[in-house]
């Protein structure tokens, strides 16, 4: 066993930290008294990075992308997310897309790697979310053609998105074994409108409502095979999931280095609060738990480079690392006192971007089902 970071990462990690310093550092105050940055900041990022090689960390050489492991891009979220402002990194299209038609790859694969296109992924809707099989967007066939009709919420970048992933009901008998369909389609479709943006406590990236009313999408804009949605992108969902777990470090490693530093300079009661029991506990347990947290997520990813059974490892990494960066800022705040509840400093924003990790990508309570299953034999 190593448990040494691979010398290999080392180039591209120190990339990130000099991105990190010199592009994020300085917006960083602004951004958490205005609670969002705007799309062109955001895109102008994007291409900044682009610029010293962060773009399509996932994609393979061939096709214009990093080609780094699940491993090297675990470390770079968990180095990015030490700043409050929700970065992402550009070029990567949804990975189901590999399992795409030659014509659709041209469409929307290879324009997501070129930086022309983005897409958003719609599947949430008013009525189902960790329920799967309860969506009600429905597809029904009209010629070559499927009309879809419909509403989904919770949709991050729709706004900025130019084409949607959108799950629908093909055959309401069968439903998740062999009813439901994945369709890929464009921003300006007729009877395809982005909806009201969902304010939330979030992040400032809000989510927003998407509205299909008499939607035509053409037979040829189905994703994978017709019904199977479901079938596609397992090993893809258990990337994201690790990449996810893997901000979560980042949020309390920065989170503890702050509230490390506040300890020993604040006094109290002709002491600095850092000579507390109370707050050594705060530090040690949060130390603790992000060790711990570290230890999941990249065996996990470590699991999926070297091809090995890893589904409900990443459950466990992603559930452990969510909790634990919540709790890890919240204690971090707690340290902080008065200081930590204010604009002032970046934990109140980290704890808000940690919470809904809890929720999105599985929440914990599905994340704890599906290991449950695991161990029981279900
Ligand atoms: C900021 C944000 C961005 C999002 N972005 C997207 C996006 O881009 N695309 C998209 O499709 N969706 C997106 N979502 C939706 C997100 O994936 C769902 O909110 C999530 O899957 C939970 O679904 P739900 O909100 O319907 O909660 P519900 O499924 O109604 O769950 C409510 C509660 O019941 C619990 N529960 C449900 N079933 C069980 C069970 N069997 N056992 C135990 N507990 C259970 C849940 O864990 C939760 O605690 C986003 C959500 C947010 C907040």
């Amino acid at each position: 066993m190593d448990f040494e970071t691979p010398s290999e990462y080392e180039p591209i990690l120190d990339v990130v930290r000099e991105f990190r310093r010199r592009e994020l550092d300085p917006l960083e105050k602004e951004f958490l008294l205005a609670g969002e940055m705007d799309k062109e900041t955001k895109l102008a990022l994007e291409l900044k990075a682009r610029d010293v090689g962060l773009w399509a960390l996932d994609v393979p050489e061939e096709e214009g992308g990093a080609n780094l492991s699940l491993l090297a891009i675990a470390m770079i979220h968990a180095e990015i997310c030490q700043n409050a402002i929700p970065f992402h990194f550009g070029g990567s299209p949804e990975p189901m897309l590999r399992e795409a038609s030659p014509e659709q790859k041209a469409r929307y694969y290879d324009t997501v790697i070129s930086g022309e296109k983005r897409s958003c992924y719609a599947f949430t809707e008013p009525d189902a979310g960790s329920d799967v099989q309860g969506i009600k967007t429905r597809a029904i066939k009209d010629g070559n053609d499927w009309v879809l009709n419909g509403t989904k919420i919770y949709i991050t970048n729709a706004h900025m998105a130019d084409y949607a992933f959108v799950y629908a009901v093909t055959d309401p008998a069968k439903r998740a074994k062999g009813g439901i369909t994945c369709f890929m389609v464009d921003r300006g479709t007729p009877g395809f409108t982005i909806g009201n943006r969902i304010r939330t406590m979030g992040d400032g990236r809000d989510p927003y409502e998407l509205v299909f009313q008499d939607c035509r999408v053409p037979e040829e804009n189905i994703l994978g095979e017709l019904g199977f949605a479901f079938s596609m992108g397992d090993k893809q969902l258990t990337h994201g999931r690790v990449v996810l777990a893997a901000m979560c470090l980042g949020l309390a490693e920065r989170s503890i280095a702050i509230a490390t530093e506040w300890a020993k300079q604040r006094k109290a009661f002709g002491k600095t609060i850092s000579q507390y029991q109370a707050i050594q506990w705060y530090l040690a347990d949060s130390a603790v738990e992000l060790e711990a947290a570290k230890m999941l997520v990249y065996k996990a990813a470590w699991l999926y480079d070297n091809d090995k059974p890893v589904r409900t490892e990443a459950h466990m990494a992603k559930l452990y690392a969510a909790e634990m960066a919540q709790r890890v800022t919240d204690r971090c705040i707690q340290v902080l006192g008065g200081l930590g509840y204010t604009l002032e400093t970046p934990i109140q924003s980290m704890w808000r971007h940690a919470r809904v990790k809890r929720i999105g990508h599985g929440t914990t309570e599905i994340h704890r089902w599906m290991i449950a299953r695991s161990m029981l034999g279900m």
